[in-house]
């Protein structure tokens, strides 16, 4: 991969301020405040995009296409799938859900990070297909807030709410295996932490990218 940063002074600003073509995955049972964590994040952080995946549930009253997801048809999900344009896709209660490949060749060109909303089995496949993901999983502070948060939110019948439940028990247990956890117990510092984690990998992982500046500065000086 190959970046373009302006050089002398200010570049590992630069080099923070544009990301370094990480990708971070980020994994949470629904209702866990996922969306909102991570929509905080994008407006707080430069150089951060979403990866809008593709669905085939229906939008629900708050969401945008586009925004959230692209809605599509079952037809159109499986003719994307048999042309290959999904990183991972996986069906996830009852509905379809593709990371579309396009964004990360995006990222390849335009070496800005970004970050992805997946459940644990995309994470699983997105990681035999990239190097070095950072995982990062999102608990709700407790099993007891996350029932209320989603029988508050209203979307879901009550049967969908032990469903999900039951599915957000085994989904946590693959928690394990990520190289974050951070439990949703205030918005704020949810979105602190999150936003340190960005900013450390940003920097552990631009390391070579500054030391060879570094050394390249050194070496004209010396002439
Ligand atoms: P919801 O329908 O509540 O928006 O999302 C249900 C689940 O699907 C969430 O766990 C979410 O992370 C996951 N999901 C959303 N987009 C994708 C995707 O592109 N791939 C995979 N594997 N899971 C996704």
């Amino acid at each position: 991969m190959i970046f373009v940063y302006e050089k002398g002074f200010g570049f590992e600003h630069e080099m923070r301020e544009k990301g370094v073509g990480l990708v971070f995955i980020i994994s949470a049972p629904s209702g866990t405040g996922k969306t909102t964590l991570v929509r905080e994040v994008i407006q707080q952080l430069p150089g951060l995009q979403f990866s809008v995946s593709y669905t085939t549930r229906l939008p629900r009253s708050n969401e945008k296409e586009g925004g959230d997801y692209h809605f599509v048809s079952h037809s159109v999900f499986q003719k994307m799938v048999e042309r290959n344009e999904f990183l991972e896709w996986a069906e996830v209660l009852g509905n379809r859900y593709g990371t579309p490949r396009s964004d990360l060749k995006k990222l390849e060109l335009e070496g800005f990070d970004l970050i992805l909303d997946i459940d644990t089995q995309g994470a699983k496949k997105v990681m035999k297909e990239i190097a070095q993901p950072v995982l990062i999983y999102l608990l709700p502070p407790s099993l007891k807030v996350l029932r209320e948060r989603l029988m508050d939110r209203g979307v879901d019948s009550l049967e969908m709410v032990k469903f999900r439940l039951s599915n957000a028990r085994r989904d946590m247990e693959e928690a394990d295996g990520y190289r974050y956890v951070i439990v949703n117990n205030r918005i704020e510092d949810a979105v602190e932490e999150l936003k340190s984690i960005i900013i450390a990998e940003r920097c552990r992982r631009g390391k070579d990218i500054v030391l060879e500046e570094n050394k390249r500065q050194w070496e004209e000086k010396d002439g």
